[in-house]
């Protein structure tokens, strides 16, 4: 049984897309393959998120998913999201939309819309890039010169509807005209068809597109490129290409909107003492002026050194907070120094350098002549 998708996503059904797109990023976080590899239960989880995305953020597909659940999509395309498929379906795989298509009945249908997972880098995304990527695309068949023929000459036109794509039908009174049975409104058939294309005229092949990605695109953002999807049937307008953009998990910063966020551990003399620390930002450094007596948890802001936000022009912030890091691999001799050091901070001095222990300390005692005895 496949799951709510707005469930799956956690929101409420009158969720903006905006919400959505945030509760996607949260999940698309937590559950990256890098995070977790060789987890096959966040790798579905992964994929079921994606699926649910990719619906609920289409309004299309949204106001069909709405009316029909999961039935209604499942109409007029190929599964899809290949559940059975591996990982490598989802990533830097072209593969058709779970719209296969749209238009009405009878008339020459609509080319089906295809998706390309793009996998950015943190710095891709922030920085924008143009990558070169494959896409299928079709061309005529070469034995048939795109007539389908196994002779190669232009076929036969359609003895049923005398080449017109149309025949008339007597339903009582009236005279209906109804696109030909035989051969589907094309006007022509094809007795011996083309052996490698099957009578299709078309052929398909690969060819390179190079995508323009814009600064500041975050994981669920979508690039669509009109035209560059499936063909139509004749006389139809192609489908479109969806770039899906998903941006690996990095190294040294977490990405929240427009803001980024590290974590940098110091030690113990630097916390207790201040200085100055060096930390890299996206595409340069900054210092940090750390004041004495920090603790861990501090957050210092660097004002504008996060993302510059792809819909306005504003520049989010780099937030690094500090670990004070206990040192480990002590000498003798260090661990003497710090028993020493450690006997100043004793007696009537101790609540003057340790006051949130002083705190601590006054508090449990409180709390266990009260509760514990
Ligand atoms: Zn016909
Ligand atoms: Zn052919």
């Amino acid at each position: 049984m496949k799951r709510d998708y707005y469930d799956v996503l956690g929101v409420e059904k009158t969720a903006s897309e905006e919400e959505l797109k945030k509760a996607y990023r949260k999940l698309a976080m937590k559950y990256h393959p890098d995070r977790n590899p060789g987890d096959k239960a966040a790798e579905e989880k992964f994929k079921e998120a994606n699926e649910a995305y990719e619906v609920l953020c289409d309004a299309q597909k949204r106001a069909v998913y709405d009316k029909h659940g999961h039935e209604g999509l499942q109409r007029g395309g190929p599964g899809g999201f290949g559940g059975a498929g591996g990982f490598s379906d989802i990533f830097g795989d072209v593969f058709s939309d779970i719209f296969g298509g749209g238009g009405g009945r009878g008339g020459p249908r609509r080319g089906a819309d295809l998706r390309y997972m793009m996998e950015l880098t943190l710095e891709q995304a922030v920085f924008g890039t143009t990558e070169s990527i494959r896409i299928p695309t079709w061309g005529d068949c070469e034995p048939c010169h795109g007539h389908g023929t196994a002779d190669g000459k232009k076929p036969s036109s359609c003895p049923t509807c005398k080449g017109s794509g149309q025949v008339r039908v007597q339903q009582g009174f009236f005279v209906l005209q109804q696109t030909c049975p035989h051969c589907r409104g094309r006007g022509t058939t094809i007795t011996d068809p083309c052996k490698s294309c099957r009578g299709a005229g078309k052929i398909k092949r690969e060819k390179t597109l190079e995508v323009k990605i814009p600064a500041g695109v975050d994981t669920g953002d979508r690039i669509r490129l009109t035209g560059e999807g499936e063909p139509g049937d004749q006389g139809a307008t192609p489908g479109d290409l969806y770039v899906q953009i998903n941006v690996h998990p990095h190294d040294f910063f977490e990405r929240d909107g427009n803001d980024l966020h590290c974590t940098v551990p110091i030690s113990i003399v630097t916390a207790a003492l201040g200085g100055k620390l060096e930390v890299p930002t996206l595409d340069s450094r900054a210092e940090i002026e750390i004041p004495d007596g920090t603790q861990s948890g501090k957050q210092f802001r660097l004002r504008g050194k996060g993302v510059r936000s792809i819909r306005s022009s504003a520049t989010g912030d780099l937030y690094c907070t500090v670990m004070v890091e206990t040192p480990v691999k002590l000498s003798r001799q260090q661990k003497d120094l710090l028993r020493d050091f450690g006997k100043t901070l004793e007696g009537k001095e101790a609540s003057h350098h340790h006051p949130e222990t002083s705190s601590w300390l006054n508090r449990a005692k409180q709390f266990i002549d009260e509760h514990l005895k």
